[in-house]
């Protein structure tokens, strides 16, 4: 199996911080944020971000803080901002004391906005929403000086702090910076810094009728908390001479440095939060955790490991282009982690009896199960043997094609960790035709680790005693999408055409080995030749049940491979 080096694709962050600290730029301390806005919960494209904003802080002997940006009253809740705590820990950071909100800094801004127009650096617009966009120009045209640019200061401050005091309905006055609207960059055409939005926000209430933009609290945020490199997706490009001139011309103190770096977008899923949210309100998904999902709730549940996100996440470094990652390669790092601690158990997603005649009625072996071949430190388990076993029932072909070398009449396989048996009689429903039983008969001096156990057949099976065997439900998933990046090239199509109408199968008849009886919810197996699992918290109610973490075929280490070998 092909592993992957650390970092292929670089860092070229890191190397800005490091060259920072060598010239001393912002008096040699690294301090960066990640700043969720408490809108709906985390998925693996924010997971990059934080491992990014935690990781530099970490190597570097910085901090990094949590902080909300929660200036959109009507979006806005506190069961996200405490999803999201629980998922950045899950994750493996810690924010220590540094856990702040934008809505905190409310009245410090409102300070710098009245500064501004003190300086006579923003205005209050009365002009429609509909007159300020008529105006604004387009990226060829530059834009037309509102008529309320000109407002006195002192009409200004009036309005303003009228605005505040909630005298005002939403949409008829904004707070805007007065820039240049004949600006090649349209970011900087007069943006809006306040709007009057008549809502109660989850922390401040009613106290605020108005609320700042992200362009004007953003900058400040950063600035009041003294963050040294303020890391944002690469659509804030043309943000940054904006996020510049707010740090100047509020004169914040700190001067932290905003660099862009391409979002993480993987084939075959959707990571927008609006699409996320519309799934989860359409019911196409079970909720925010449903494990088809790219959220870290969704990933948790499904079985990913927070060291498989970060070795993920950590491989395929930080740069400016936008690419879509492969799926393929996430669940290559999941099974690697998985491979190494994963204990392994039989079970039996698609059973089949077997009655083996010769075997003694009522016998019970305890056979000797090696836990982990990776790691002998595992131990062993003992493992039910009896007359009547589950098989597989893709491993049982009454006409076997060439390259099948399991069961078939008359052929020989051995079961793992017991004995070599052999199919002597096939018996079907009259009706169907349908395979129901096997009659099999074993070779008692075949018993694996024993003395004469060395004689070989072609291949190994895993079975289930049937006596002993636990009922389980497994949920196989399969792709949320059909089609791979439709819903990060056409952002506006109808994702919903393009659900994968399988992305979840249910097996409610499998059975799984005695030793799974206590399993854990969220404990994680290797189910012998089949892939990993993970127990589902749905086994609460008594039942077991398992989600499909990955299937053991590793579709990325295979075509890497194939690359390296020339084929
Ligand atoms: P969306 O666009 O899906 O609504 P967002 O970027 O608005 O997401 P935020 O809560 O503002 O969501 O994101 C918090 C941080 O996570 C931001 O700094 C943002 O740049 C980063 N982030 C969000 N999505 C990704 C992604 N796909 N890849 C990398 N970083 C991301
Ligand atoms: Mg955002």
């Amino acid at each position: 199996m092909t592993t992957p080096s650390s970092s292929q694709a670089g860092n070229f962050i890191r190397d800005i911080v490091v060259a920072d600290l060598e010239s001393g730029r912002h008096g040699g301390r690294v301090v960066t944020r990640f700043p969720p806005e408490p809108n709906g919960y985390l998925h693996i494209g924010h997971a990059k971000s934080i491992c990014l904003n935690f990781g530099l802080a970490r190597e570097f002997r910085g901090v990094c803080h949590l902080r909300f940006d929660d200036t959109n009253p009507t979006t806005e809740s506190l069961e996200y901002v405490e999803a999201i705590q629980a998922d950045v820990r899950w994750l493996g950071f810690d924010w220590a004391d540094r856990l702040f909100y934008a809505s905190d800094y409310f009245e410090q801004l409102y300070d710098y906005a009245e500064r501004l127009i003190t300086k006579g650096k923003a205005y209050v617009d009365s002009s429609s929403a509909d007159e300020i966009r008529e105006c604004r120009g387009t990226l060829t045209e530059p834009g037309k000086n509102s008529p309320f640019r000109t407002r006195s200061t002192q009409e200004n401050l009036e309005m303003f702090r009228r605005m505040r005091a909630g005298g005002f309905e939403d949409g008829s006055h904004v707070l805007r910076a007065k820039i240049d609207m004949a600006s090649p960059n349209i970011n900087l055409r007069d943006p809006i810094l306040y709007r009057i939005r008549r809502a109660a926000h989850y922390r401040t209430g009613t106290t605020w009728l108005m609320y700042p933009t992200y362009d004007y609290a953003h900058p400040l945020s950063d600035a009041i908390e003294g963050i040294t490199h303020s890391i944002c997706t690469l659509e804030f490009e043309d943000h940054r001479p904006l996020y510049d001139w707010v740090v100047e011309q509020c004169g914040a103190g700190s001067r932290p440095q905003q660099v862009e770096f391409a979002r993480l977008n993987l084939t075959d899923t959707v990571m927008s939060k609006r699409k996320l949210l519309e799934l989860v309100e359409r019911k196409q998904v079970s909720g925010w955790d449903d494990p088809r999902l790219p959220t870290l709730k969704g990933l948790r549940r499904r079985g990913y490991t927070p060291e498989a996100i970060r070795a993920f996440c950590d491989h395929i470094g930080v740069t400016k282009r936008d690419a879509v990652v492969e799926s393929a390669l996430l669940e290559h790092f999941v099974r690697d982690d998985l491979n190494k601690r994963a204990p392994r158990v039989m079970a039996v997603l698609r059973p089949l009896k077997v009655v083996i005649d010769n075997y003694p009625a009522g016998q019970v072996e305890q056979l000797d199960a090696v836990n982990n071949p990776e790691d002998l430190s595992a131990g062993t388990r003992s493992v039910p043997f009896t007359r009547v076993v589950y098989i597989e029932r893709d491993d049982f072909r009454e006409v076997p094609p060439k390259e099948f070398f399991r069961l078939a009449p008359g052929r020989e396989v051995r079961l793992r960790y017991a004995y070599i048996i052999k199919c002597v009689d096939v018996v079907k429903d009259p009706q169907s035709g349908e395979v129901q039983e096997l009659r099999c008969t074993y070779d008692p001096e075949t018993r694996s680790g024993g003395a004469q156990a060395a004689r070989k057949v072609k291949s190994t099976i895993h079975w289930v005693s049937a006596a002993q065997a636990l009922d389980a439900e497994v949920r196989l998933y399969e792709p949320l999408l059909v089609e791979s990046e439709a819903s990060h090239v056409q952002d506006e199509q109808d994702f919903i055409a393009n659900l994968n109408p399988h992305s979840l199968e249910r097996l409610s008849a499998c059975r799984v080995e005695p030793s799974l009886e206590k399993a854990p919810v969220g404990s994680r197996y290797q189910f012998e030749r089949i892939g990993y699992f993970c127990v589902d918290p749905d086994s609460a109610s008594g039942r077991l049940v398992f989600n499909r973490t990955v299937s053991l075929r590793d579709a990325w280490a295979k075509a890497e491979k194939a690359k390296q070998t020339g084929r």
